[in-house]
């Protein structure tokens, strides 16, 4: 380390020159970089000018939710960020990112870009709109998770509009979205370690391991069960409003998420293949009313009683079934590639070293090209059953994702004949019960772990949610101690 700090700079300049002429070294490197930082290199001399530019995929991917310029500050407007005389919405709070792409236009990089990351930042979708259309943008994966200043029904229609069945052959150019799940918590950011260490070698520029540690939660859909988008779980409104959208846009633009495949609907491999009457009439009467089609918010695992599902798992590799488009009509394009748009959901975060929609889709250890996966034993298969709340609230725990498919349980009402149904008894034959609100819908193996009785009081506790209670006492007679006896009516 001290000996190449002390070597003169025009050497260590040529050393990096030499280095990065190599377009493997180079590809490899700059997707770590801002492009801001990219910019400042190429400025630093005529010859790595010359290499970054004479580059173009190296701007193939652009991370703009980094850079200054790209964040959106509100006093700019002189209105507290509201639209000022003639000025629209779309100017105050996209203006800033249209000037960024101006500039990239000018520089003849923004053709150039084909995966677009704008988590974060504000945005309109309008801006959307230009980018999906207009055709000096070739943005292939775009991903806005966590926009503001978002008109996420106006961004709806837009997405609707660019995929109609009318729309202009090869269009749109965008066949990847990423707009449901949470922004990646940091990607690998080369960090300097200090002022003090020369930043000539390698040893001075470390992986910021708080931010590696952070990205490796498991992998949506195929490694972590159960919901997926904790943020958005509870708004099912805003979830029931992008179904439509996603139906619209099968086969021709992924997302962060897929249909629903639960039999109650439409698009379902297993629709018709379990009685639905009997369902409404044995089940939690909230389940009635199923839209035909869903976004999924959770991953599960096989029903606790088959290992499966009525509609089978979605297994990366598996040839396209035949199964129903969920718009009834078949992707103009054809082949292999438009089955895949719509069945497999992207995962984060947006690919770095490739522009490929499935790069995209594969998951950790799988292999890019599909037909290999198939050969892959059932232990190895990368797969997972996508559902919507609504198909999985009486039949699904919470707390360890277990869940009774449609055909092993079909509801609590079913064993119980007509008119002698009772709360208690019912109760009884149900799969999950809510014994704690903060817990939800539990099984009684995950009851039995969390729920106690009082020995005091007699007065029913969570474990985990009454905080100070032990596995003998609630919290409140484990608080007042050997003096105070609760008074279960005061609760
Ligand atoms: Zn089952
Ligand atoms: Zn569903
Ligand atoms: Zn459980
Ligand atoms: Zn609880
Ligand atoms: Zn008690």
């Amino acid at each position: 380390m001290t000996q190449s700090a002390s070597l003169p700079t025009e050497i260590r300049h040529n050393a990096l020159l030499q280095l990065l002429a190599n377009s493997l070294v180079l590809t490899h490197t700059t997707p770590y970089l801002s492009s801001y930082d990219v910019l400042n290199l190429a400025a630093t001399s005529r010859n790595f000018r010359y290499i970054v530019y004479s580059t173009p995929h190296l701007f193939s991917r652009l991370d703009l939710t980094t850079v200054r310029k790209a964040q959106y500050i509100k006093e700019k407007s002189g209105r507290g960020g509201e639209p000022d005389g003639d000025q629209t919405e779309d100017d105050v709070y996209s203006g800033h990112l249209r000037r960024i792409f101006t500039s990239l236009r000018c520089l003849d990089i923004l053709r150039h870009v084909q995966v677009l990351c704008l988590d974060g930042l504000s945005l309109t979708s309008e801006l959307v709109h230009e980018i999906i259309t207009d055709p000096t943008y070739s943005v292939k994966i775009l991903s806005i998770r966590h926009v503001v200043h978002m008109n996420e029904a106006k961004l709806r229609a837009t997405l609707q509009y660019a995929c109609r069945p009318s729309r202009p052959e090869g269009t749109p150019r965008l066949k990847g979205l990423y707009v449901f799940g949470p922004k990646d918590s940091a990607r690998p950011a080369l960090t300097s370690s200090g002022a003090s260490t020369p930043i000539s070698t390698c040893s001075s520029i470390s992986w910021d391991a708080s931010a590696v540690g952070a990205d490796q939660e498991s992998e949506a859909w195929y490694a972590k069960r159960g919901a997926q988008f904790p943020v958005l779980s509870g708004n099912t409104q805003q979830w029931a409003a992008w179904a439509p959208t996603l139906v619209a846009c099968h086969g021709i633009i992924a997302f962060d998420a897929v249909l629903c495949t639960g039999p109650r609907h439409l698009n379902s491999r297993g629709w018709g293949t379990v009685g639905i009457e009997a369902l409404n009439a044995a089940g939690n009467p909230a389940s009635k009313d199923v839209p035909i089609h869903a976004v999924a918010t959770h991953s599960l695992g096989g029903c606790a009683g088959c290992s499966s599902a009525p509609e089978g798992w979605t297994i990366w590799g598996e040839e396209p079934p035949t199964e129903r488009d969920p718009s009834e009509r078949r992707a103009s394009e054809g082949g292999t590639m438009t089955t895949d748009i719509g069945r497999f959901p992207l995962l984060a975060p947006p690919p770095m070293h490739s522009v490929s929609l499935k790069s995209a889709m594969c998951p950790t250890g799988q292999s890019v090209y599909t037909r290999l996966s198939q050969f892959r034993s059932k232990g190895e298969q990368a797969r997972f059953i996508p559902r919507c709340y609504d198909c999985i609230r009486d039949r699904y725990c919470n707390c360890c994702n277990k869940w009774w498919c449609e055909t092993c349980y079909v509801g609590p009402w079913a064993s119980v004949p007509n008119g002698e149904a009772s709360r208690a008894k019912m109760a009884d034959l149900a799969r999950v019960h809510k014994s704690c609100w903060e817990c939800g819908m539990n099984c009684c193996d995950c009851i039995n772990d969390t729920q106690r009785m009082c020995n005091r009081c007699g007065g029913g506790y969570c474990l985990i949610h009454n905080e100070g209670s032990n596995h003998i006492t609630c919290d409140w007679c484990s608080a007042r101690g050997r003096a105070g006896v609760r008074h279960p009516e005061l609760y």
